[in-house]
């Protein structure tokens, strides 16, 4: 048995390998995938990770698991399907069973897609989930905010200090997102709002260039010149294996504050898969540190 299993592999999964390999926890990594790092790893650069300006996201990724591989973490590639979290607690996976004492749950989220034509290709190359990630690269340009949530009105407004103009595109007419960011939003003159209206398509010769915009009231069809395409519709946690383990909230986020601790004792949360407000590398790793330090003390405990 062993004393720790942390499921998942992205920088909480891996800054909770070091700490539970520091602390001499007889730990098992589990990842999803055969390539660590979590979501960084499609990231074309980071530059809000502490001392690592401009980094990219796979060599970030890389150096994460690097290190966790230097203290000797031991880990397997293996899909979780499920948990039994009795005092013992059993990780179901699709290989085999494992036991332990204490389980640290850092599976993510991913972002939400629009699925139109030129997302994909062009995804690390113009268009973006993060604009607090990569918003400094479009400083002088125009670009474009997908979404009518919190974020995508935090985007809007934060994109408009730098960029030159702000098309945000949002597919109703009224915004979900505070009313307070609302006003900010339209009361800021280098934001221009589109409603009713969706992307209908990114295009771009290797890099985004322009995008085509239908307003779905009108049924008119424009195409804007953006140098960068913000997507903010939402994000979907990877918690589809424990409904009905740990509470999650309406969104399928794992209910955790900053301690780490879900509802059953034993079971922590660190990461973009908990509720929380800013979903972050450096959040994520500082997550994963804390994670362990409550893991240690209830596997002392118990
Ligand atoms: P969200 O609130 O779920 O908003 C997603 C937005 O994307 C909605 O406006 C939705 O449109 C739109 N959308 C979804 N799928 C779409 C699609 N396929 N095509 C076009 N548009 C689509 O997500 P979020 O903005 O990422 O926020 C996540 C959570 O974090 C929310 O609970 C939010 O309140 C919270 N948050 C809070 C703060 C804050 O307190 N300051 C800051 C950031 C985030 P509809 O409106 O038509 O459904």
């Amino acid at each position: 048995m062993y004393d720790l299993i942390i499921i998942g592999s992205g920088p909480a999964g891996l800054a909770a390998a070091i700490y539970a390999q520091r602390a001499m926890l007889k730990t098992l990594v589990l990842e999803a995938s055969y390539v660590s790092g979590g979501q960084i790893i499609n990231t074309y650069e980071i530059d809000n990770y502490l001392g690592f300006p401009g980094e990219s996201g796979m060599e970030l990724g890389k150096a994460f698991r690097e290190h966790a591989d230097k203290l000797g973490a031991e880990f397997v590639t293996a899909r979780v399907t499920g948990i039994d979290a009795g005092d013992v607690k059993v990780v179901h996976t699709k290989k085999a069973d494992y036991e332990a004492k204490a389980i640290i749950i850092a599976t993510g989220a991913v972002n939400r897609k629009l699925g139109v034509a030129g997302e994909e290709e062009l995804s690390g190359s113009g268009v973006s989930y993060c604009a607090t990630c990569d918003g400094a690269f479009f400083k002088g340009s125009d670009v474009a905010v997908c979404g009518g949530g919190d974020v995508a009105l935090e985007d809007a407004l934060y994109l408009a200090r730098g960029c030159t103009k702000v098309h945000l595109i949002h597919r109703r007419d009224e915004f979900r997102g505070a009313k307070c960011l609302e006003d900010q939003v339209r009361s800021t003159s280098n934001i221009e709002i589109h409603t009713p209206a969706v992307i209908k398509e990114i295009k771009g010769n290797g890099v985004v260039e322009s995008i085509v915009v239908e307003n779905t009231g009108t049924g008119s069809v424009e195409e804007l010149p953006v140098k960068g395409a913000f997507i903010a519709v939402g994000m979907t946690p990877n918690t589809g294996f424990l409904k009905g383990v740990v509470e999650l909230n309406e969104g399928g986020y794992v209910v955790a504050g900053e301690d780490t601790k879900t509802s059953v004792p034993g079971i922590f949360a660190a990461g973009d898969v908990r509720t929380k407000r800013l979903r972050q590398v450096i959040t994520a790793a500082a997550d994963g540190a804390v994670a362990v330090t409550y893991a240690e003390e209830y596997i002392r405990e118990h």
